[in-house]
């Protein structure tokens, strides 16, 4: 079937990064505490661009909530999409993998388009988990509100499990991190390739079992780990949510979009 699929063309967008970060904080256990290197984060946005549409997913954040939460934005994800020749206010479909604030803020960017998100994560995001403050965190209330009045907008197209988005172009429920995360299948020329976001935020998450400590459920996300993989064509064709890695492996599309945006279907360097 996938030989009559036309492939995507798929970016990463690199609009923001946590420099000042260690090492024990992108793992559970198994750190040395006397060796514990920095261990920066970057944060993306990803346009997934074919014969069906361009697809951006998730929404990134803005300056404000940047200043919010001591965190530097490099490129407003805005302005990334332009240097793609994206306009936002063009864009149809904006897929959410979860709610947290680094993937579901810059709320009126997109002001025509549907956005698609799992049943799950809405119900975690306004439900009893969000009683606990530790598992509310990484949830901003304003990008939780704006995606509640996005539904009664009818500007949201919910998921449970598996859902074909376009031909080639698919969203499939993990949770783990948070209760409802969904990954992003896409058909390229380089094969199945799946945007993890944050079923991996590392490389070395997924390759090396290691859960990240911002986690709903542990056994989800190390099953996660697995799911992804099976989902590509190959190992390399998952990309990990957060990892500075992606910009060292993949070049950009122009010189000048150097450190800011990756071809992701192309052949990565290693
Ligand atoms: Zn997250
Ligand atoms: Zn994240």
């Amino acid at each position: 079937m996938a030989d009559t699929l036309q492939p995507y063309e798929v970016y990463a967008i690199r609009y923001a990064r946590h420099e000042e970060r260690r090492t024990s904080e992108n793992f559970i256990g198994g750190h040395d505490p006397h060796d514990d290197p920095p261990m920066p984060l970057d944060f993306f946005v990803w346009v997934v661009r074919g014969p069906n549409g361009t697809f951006v997913v998730d929404s990134g954040f803005d300056e404000a909530m940047a200043a919010r939460r001591q965190r530097k934005i490099l490129c407003p994800v805005g302005e990334g999409l332009r240097k793609l020749d994206i306009d936002p206010a063009s864009i149809d479909n904006v897929i959410i993998t979860h709610l947290h604030y680094d993937h579901a803020g810059n709320n009126d960017l997109f002001p025509r388009a549907r956005y698609h998100l799992q049943d799950k994560e809405m119900q975690y995001g306004t439900g009893r988990c969000m009683c606990h403050a530790s598992l509310r965190h990484a949830y901003a209330v304003e990008d939780v509100t704006s995606m509640v009045r996005k539904v009664f907008e009818g500007r949201v197209q919910f998921h449970d499990g598996v859902s074909q988005i376009a031909p080639g172009l698919s969203v499939h429920h993990v949770g783990g991190h948070t209760m409802g995360l969904q990954v992003v299948r896409i058909w390229t020329r380089r094969g199945w390739m799946v945007l993890a976001s944050d079923a991996s935020h590392y490389y070395a998450n997924m390759e090396q079992s290691r859960p990240f400590p911002i986690v709903f459920n542990v056994a989800d996300m190390l099953e996660g780990h697995r799911f992804v993989h099976r989902l590509a064509s190959e190992k390399n064709n998952v990309i990990p949510g957060h990892d500075p890695l992606v910009l060292e492996r993949y070049d950009a599309p122009r010189a000048e979009l150097k450190g800011i945006v990756a071809r992701l279907d192309a052949q990565p360097r290693f």
